[in-house]
């Protein structure tokens, strides 16, 4: 990541799904234990996830197994107001201020049982963002020692930059899955290239549906992958994740799979390199037709 020594792993573990997996607090704390001993380090997690108890799942593991922090990069994000039994906004809405944002933050803090988060990310582009005023509120937690590194999600390349000359950005977390590849046309990309800030990935098996999905373009893509996966030798998650990586914006892909096997295929995908024709080959099976 640019200019500093932070690092996350190579494969990150996504955590919007943990409140799904009724694990016990020491299952959780085993998975934990798992996902480091396996090198997934970062661990990336949304105030929301989980109708906001997603943090206090993953904190209740930390509270139970303090050393394990040490281990790791927390990761968070805020700026959505999402309606909820507790929260009865009139919509859902982005607020990026800096009540909200510090008020997020702080909650986040208290749910993960740390003193700091390593990352925290704007999840979505608020239109009503200031972008200095963020900025500033920015600088002032981080000088509080509450957030060392801050970055955005789903940002256009525009609304990164407009943030990014206010305050460093360390990443924008994107979508990008064979099935899902609008981030390689949209600029998005190509810029995290240009500032050397490697993106964050998101549902690089499109949440699931590249397994369980009955659309044409998932059968397209899912034939052309397991043809490709057979002759590798590997798992259809490994060549998904291995797709993604195979971009020169060098991105961490995030798993979203509650399974230590799911790891395990995630992180195999960084001793594959997948041949240029058959990155072109899924790319191909996922839009239907040639490259022109
Ligand atoms: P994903 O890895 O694309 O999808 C994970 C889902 O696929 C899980 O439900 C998993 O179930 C299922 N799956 C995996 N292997 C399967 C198989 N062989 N057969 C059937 N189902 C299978 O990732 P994601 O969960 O959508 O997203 C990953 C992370 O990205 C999230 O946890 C979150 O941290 C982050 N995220 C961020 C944003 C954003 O806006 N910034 C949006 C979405 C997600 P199992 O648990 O059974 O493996």
């Amino acid at each position: 990541m640019s200019s500093t020594t932070f690092a996350l792993s190579p494969i990150v573990a996504g955590l919007w799904r943990i409140t799904d997996w009724r694990l016990s607090v020491a299952e959780r704390v085993r998975w934990i234990e798992q996902a480091l001993e396996l090198g997934i380090t970062s661990f990336d997690h949304a105030d929301i996830y989980g109708n906001y108890q997603a943090e206090g799942q993953f904190g209740e593991a930390l509270k139970a197994a303090p050393a394990l922090r040490q281990h790791m990069q927390l990761i968070t994000k805020c700026g959505i107001r999402l309606r909820s039994e507790k929260m009865p906004y009139r919509v859902n809405y982005y607020d990026s201020s800096a009540g909200y944002v510090r008020a997020q933050v702080e909650q986040s803090l208290r749910n993960l049982h740390t003193d700091q988060l390593d990352l925290v990310l704007i999840h979505r582009p608020d239109y009503l963002m200031d972008a200095a005023e963020l900025a500033d509120t920015f600088t002032t937690l981080t000088r509080e020692g509450k957030v060392a590194y801050w970055g955005v999600s789903n940002h256009s390349a525009s609304q990164f930059a407009l943030l990014h000359q206010h305050h460093a950005l360390l990443t924008n977390q994107l979508e990008l899955s064979p099935l899902q590849m609008d981030a390689l046309d949209d600029g998005t990309l190509d810029q995290a290239q240009q500032l050397s800030a490697r993106p964050m990935i998101w549902s690089p098996l499109g949440g699931g549906r590249l397994f369980t999905s009955d659309d044409e373009q998932a059968q397209r893509v899912r034939a052309e992958m397991t043809a490709i996966a057979e002759r590798y030798g590997i798992s259809l998650t490994t060549l998904a994740f291995a797709w993604v990586l195979r971009h020169p914006s060098r991105p961490h892909p995030i798993t979203g799979t509650g399974r230590i096997e799911g790891l395990r295929d995630a992180v195999a995908a960084l001793d594959v390199k997948l041949d240029v024709e058959d990155w072109y080959a899924i790319w191909t099976s996922s839009k239907g037709h040639s490259v022109p």
